[in-house]
Parts: structure tokens; sequence; C-alpha cells
């Protein structure tokens, strides 16, 4: 039997995922993803909360997990309110119309990205983490990839895939959740590898960091294939001190759900 590749699955997956979702848009009245007034994906007050909460992207403190990797962060904002509203729902909601949202915010953080770097984002390689099986099993999508071709970026700017999940066993993948920052860290070493980086300057995107466990081990693997790593990008940063909850689809305007359920 032929083996179909898994990229060729994932890409089958989202081009359903869309169809799916830009249906559903059709047979169903649109809401805000984070009030529910009728209308729109994001109402006016809404939106204009939203923006007002991203507008100024910035470096970021690093969590506890990265700080001996030295890599610096750059966020959108804290994972709360309309942000984290509207990743959950993109997430866990099938709201797929909130896509371009989430793109035009990113699309901020990597510029600022680029600037404090001094450079042009097309000098950079923006390597998504990506999703893992479980999260892909039960998804059809990979939210990050999907974020990021909805941003709005120079003329030649690159993504590149250039992180791939190891096969992991069914217990370690699906025990993460109730983990210690520690625990997780040794959890996630050896999940990823590394694909075409030698020599490049690769900037890590992910859309929520919490340890920064991940995004720890994504820049060491990067590293470790010969890649020059000044960083990591990402929408939502969870402050120090939230404490873990459950999975949560929350489309409510005070979210402050762990998001585990995100990575
Ligand atoms: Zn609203």
């Amino acid at each position: 039997m032929t083996k179909i590749p898994s990229r060729a699955l994932d890409r089958a997956g989202a081009t359903l995922w869309n169809w799916a979702a830009a249906s559903s848009e059709v047979l169903l009245p649109v809401s805000c993803a984070v009030c529910e007034a009728p209308g729109a994906t994001l109402c006016r007050g809404c939106r204009i909360m939203l923006r007002r909460s991203t507008v100024r992207p910035a470096e970021v403190p690093a969590p506890r997990g990265l700080l001996a990797s030295n890599a610096r962060v750059w966020a959108a904002g804290p994972y709360e309110h309309e942000l984290a509203s509207c990743l959950l729902s993109f997430k866990n909601g099938g709201r797929a119309d909130l896509a371009p949202v989430l793109g035009t915010v990113l699309t901020g953080v990597l510029l600022r990205a680029a600037e404090d770097l001094a450079v042009s984002p097309a000098a950079v390689l923006w390597v998504p983490v990506p999703t893992s099986a479980r999260a892909r099993w039960k998804r059809w999508f990979d939210p990050v990839q999907e974020i990021l071709s909805r941003t709005s970026l120079p003329h030649g700017t690159r993504v590149h895939a250039g992180l791939e999940h190891r096969h992991r066993s069914a217990l370690g993948a699906s025990s993460q959740k109730s983990l210690d920052v520690a625990h997780r860290a040794r959890a996630i070493k050896g999940s990823m590898r590394a694909v075409g980086v030698r020599g490049a300057m690769c900037v890590v995107v992910d859309d929520v960091m919490t340890s920064g466990a991940t995004a720890a081990e994504a820049v060491s693997v990067l590293r470790d294939a010969g890649a020059h790593v000044p960083g990591i990008v990402v929408l939502a940063t969870v402050r120090a001190g939230c404490s873990p909850g459950a999975d949560s689809t929350t489309t409510g305007s005070h979210v402050s759900e762990f998001p585990h359920s995100l990575n």
C-alpha cells in the first residue's frame, strides 16, 4: 500500500477544514467570537479592544523554562481577554474566520522582532513550532501554520517548517498536561528534530508561551542543527502565577484558563 506523506495529509486536512469552516459561515449566522454579538467575526467594540491590547508588540521577559537558552521573546500581549478568547475560539471552537485577525496580530510581532534584531524580515527563517500528532489528530489542522499563512509580510519573507515532531509514545504525548515545569521540560526533550536550517537565522514562532519548555527545546534543536536562533515570537504569553486548568473552548471576555490545550 502506498504511504501518504503526513504533510500531504496535513494539507488535505487543512483544505477540508477550511472548506467546512467556509461552508458553515454560509449556513450559520456569524457572531462575535468574544461577546457573541451577532453580525461579524468580531464586533466593533471587541475589535477595538483587541487592537488596543496588541497594537504595541514588544520584547517580554523570558519565562523560567527559557532562561538557560538566553533567547529573546516577543509577544503581542498577555494571554487574556480578547486575545485569549480569539485564540481559544480559533483553535478549539471551530472559528476559522479568526485566522486573518490573528494573522494581522502576528504580523505586528514578527515585524517588531525583525526591527529589534535590526534585520529585514526576509533575512530570517520563521520556523513554526510543529503541532503534535495528538493535537493534529484532535483538530485536523495546524493552527500556527494557518495563522502564519495569513500574515502580511514583505516580499521574500520565508516561513520554513524547519522543525518536525519525532514519533512519541501515546503515553508520553498525553501525559504532558499534568506535569510541572521541570517534568514538562523533560517530557518535551527529544520530541523534535530540525530540517534544513544549517547556517540560517531562525526565529521560532508559536501561538502561546507558557512555561517556555517547548520553546527552549525548539531553540536547542535548531541550534544543534547549526542555526543561529536569537529568539521566539508568540502571539501571547501566560503571566507568571496563572494556575493550570482544563481544556477550554470558552469565548467569554475574561479567559484565564491555562492553555495546555493549545499546545
Ligand atoms: Zn464582541
